[in-house]
């Protein structure tokens, strides 16, 4: 029964630059990637466009991009075809963590991605969470782990950011039950859940992050989901402030910062030159599973309305909702001068574009 403003924001105030979003991924994407490294292209360079110019989108990088042919495929596909308006990451090959001299075949394999077009690393929570000594058995492999410096240190050497998602959100180590703040969510997806078994901590992996960012700091390290801790971002703050070689995004959770929108727009203004929008878009029928994903017209409107509008209690995703928390969001109204930023400037500097 509550009468509040609705205000639709069909186009952002300034061009967009999506740091975040996945319109090809490896066949194979979930855990220990495939040693083929085939990638499933989700929505071709002219589906993307078409919504890309209803909505003022400049450019969307596509992280998961793999490597090899796969990547080359992608490059040639979308980013070499339509430069500006497509970028492509590569990503590391896990399968081949047992090699004998991986850790230098893996920052050379780097040094090739990037001549063959690749604009940066992507890392996904494979790396803490699913990758193991026997690339499927045995102990987790750390995320500080020494066999992976030469990648980092590439990453920096050759001025390209490292997109880097790891842990999730606190409810994901707790247990899914009544008291879970994202019960539905981890109802619909067990295999989310990180409780148990021989998973280490949220806060141990994101120490171990950590470590990384102050052995590295040449290295850029775009951390995906606002440090993937947007619940705690007293603590994202403190990493903010201790690491100047670390960035973030928004991807997947404007639900987390629309619910605390007076500590979000501090952190905004505090952050205003190191936050970049994303959005973790994922085209259907694929986001579709994960409608806080689903890449479309209604999926930027509800960011661009969060962004600019002091809009209240409104809905984080399209329909259905909630699919995250059992809650809804209050807009930023954020001034022009951080709109600039946070829409394309911050990006288009990390990515080395040219205004
Ligand atoms: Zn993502």
């Amino acid at each position: 029964m509550l009468h509040v403003a609705e205000n639709k924001v069909p186009r952002s105030r300034y061009p967009v630059i999506d740091v975040h979003t996945h319109f090809a991924w490896l066949a194979r994407s979930e855990g220990p990637n495939a040693a083929d490294g085939r990638l499933k292209f989700l929505a071709t360079p002219e589906e993307l466009l078409a919504v890309m110019d209803r909505k003022n989108i400049q450019t969307m990088v596509n992280l998961t991009g793999g490597y090899g042919a796969g990547m080359e495929e992608a490059i040639q596909k979308y980013q070499a075809a339509h430069p500006k308006r497509f970028v492509i990451f590569t990503e590391p090959q896990w399968h081949r963590l047992n090699d004998p001299n991986y850790s230098q075949f893996q920052a050379d394999e780097i040094e090739r991605a990037r001549k063959a077009g690749a604009r940066g690393l992507k890392v996904t929570k494979a790396l803490g969470l699913y990758v193991r000594e026997g690339i499927t058995t045995g102990p987790l492999v750390k995320i500080d782990d020494r066999r992976l410096d030469p990648m980092w240190e590439v990453c920096g050497a050759l001025k390209i950011p490292v997109s880097i998602h790891i842990s999730d959100p606190e409810a994901f180590f707790l247990p899914i039950d009544r008291f879970n703040e994202r019960f539905e969510e981890l109802n619909n997806h067990p295999d989310w859940s990180f409780h148990g078994k021989d998973f280490p901590s949220n806060r141990e992996l994101q120490e171990a992050r950590n470590r990384v960012y102050a052995r590295h700091p040449k290295t850029h390290f775009n951390t995906l989901h606002v440090g993937n801790d947007a619940e705690d971002l007293p603590s994202v703050s403190e990493w903010m402030d201790r690491f100047p070689n670390m960035s973030v995004e928004l991807g997947a959770r404007i639900g987390e910062l629309g619910r605390q929108p007076r500590a979000a727009r501090k952190f905004f203004e505090k952050y205003q030159d190191r936050i970049m929008f994303g959005t973790d878009a994922v085209p259907p029928p694929e986001g579709l599973a994960t409608p806080q994903q689903i890449f479309g017209d209604e999926l930027y409107e509800i960011y661009y309305r969060f962004l600019e509008t002091q809009d209240e209690y409104f809905d984080y995703a399209p329909a259905p909702v909630p699919p995250q928390g059992r809650w809804r969001i209050y807009g930023l109204g954020l001034p022009d001068k951080i709109l600039r930023k946070v829409y394309h400037d911050n990006a288009a500097r990390m990515l080395g574009m040219a205004r």
